[in-house]
């Protein structure tokens, strides 16, 4: 009787184990579309309009009023567009007012025109 050695099998059921997941949640900018020129920004760059349940439509600067909310760039001319085209009225599911149609082209008014950032005049120096 000879005793067999059994050599023993390492290194056969070395499992490839690097299965390790990312962890690190890369932080997701929540966006939204302009209700005035469709394009998608981010959320916090815009302005929210909100419709409350009572059926009022407001300004939400804080962006946490409950509601059935629209967004719009901070500039004029996509507020425009949405008036005109009433694109708010459809986002919010609701007619706007006169009045409040008022309020909102008033804060228009507020806005810089085009959301262009200014560029500094630096090389304008006259010699
Ligand atoms: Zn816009």
């Amino acid at each position: 009787m000879e005793p067999k050695q059994v050599s023993s099998q390492s290194g056969a059921d070395r499992k490839h184990k690097q299965s390790k997941k990312r962890k690190g949640h890369r932080r997701a900018i929540p966006q939204r579309t302009c209700v005035g020129c469709r394009t998608v920004n981010p959320k916090r760059e815009m302005v929210r309009i909100v419709r409350a349940p009572d059926g009022t439509v407001d300004l939400d600067s804080s962006g946490k009023q409950s509601g059935r909310g629209a967004y719009l760039c901070c500039n004029r001319s996509c507020w425009e567009t949405a008036l005109k085209r009433r694109s708010l009225d459809h986002a919010l599911k609701v007619t706007l007012d006169d009045t409040t149609r008022a309020t909102l082209a008033a804060y228009a008014q507020t806005l810089p025109e085009t959301s262009e950032i200014m560029t500094p005049v630096s090389d304008q120096e006259n010699h």
